[in-house]
């Protein structure tokens, strides 16, 4: 509790869809490396900010994993897209260094833009399989371990797509005392 005071960062973990956050400054994508539409969060994103996201997406393609960009996200109701390649799990190795590498590089690119709000998907857990309590792990351990450094990012929330999901992060975050 007293090191959440310290930092100022709120966290939170919500059930919901990473398109319909109309209160967050920036979401993010768990996008694929050409930064195209796709299915999962990618599909959703795309779906509701137009094809102009994609267009924006080509000058940054092709995407290395553990990497983020950021782009305008036109129809959706935020003013950023930041988007992440996560590592595709047992393939791109290590794994957890790369997972941590997007949460990293996203609030850093959040922080530089002057981003108070940020709402993350569970990156890497759909399509490219990584188990989600992991996952989880590495999202809270990198949070917890820059968020001291953030001057503009004051609140991240986690936007699962399913109730236990939700109940997983959640666990990690309040064991983490986040
Ligand atoms: P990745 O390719 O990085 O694994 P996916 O988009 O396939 O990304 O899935 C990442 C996670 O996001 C999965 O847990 C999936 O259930 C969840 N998800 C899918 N659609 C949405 C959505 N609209 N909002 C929030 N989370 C979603």
């Amino acid at each position: 509790m007293r090191q959440r005071e310290l930092s100022n960062v709120k966290v939170e973990c919500v059930q919901g869809d990473i398109a319909d956050q109309p209160d967050m400054d920036a979401v993010v994508n768990a996008a694929n490396a050409q930064l195209r539409s796709g299915g999962g969060v990618a599909g959703a994103l795309h779906a509701a900010a137009g094809p102009e996201l994609e267009e924006a997406g080509q000058h940054h393609a092709p995407l290395e994993p553990g990497e983020a960009v950021i782009t305008d996200a036109f129809k959706l109701p935020n003013d950023y897209v930041i988007h992440c390649l996560g590592p595709v799990y047992d393939q791109d190795e290590p794994s957890d260094k790369l997972l941590a590498s997007c949460y990293r590089e996203a609030l850093k690119l959040a922080d530089e833009h002057g981003i108070g709000k940020i709402a993350f998907p569970s990156i890497s857990t759909g399509a490219f399989g990584y188990p989600v309590e992991a996952a989880a792990r590495v999202a809270m351990h990198t949070i917890k371990k820059v968020r001291s450094e953030l001057q503009n990012v004051v609140h991240i929330r986690f936007v699962l797509h399913t109730t236990s999901d939700q109940h997983i992060y959640d666990d990690i975050r309040k064991e983490l005392s986040l």
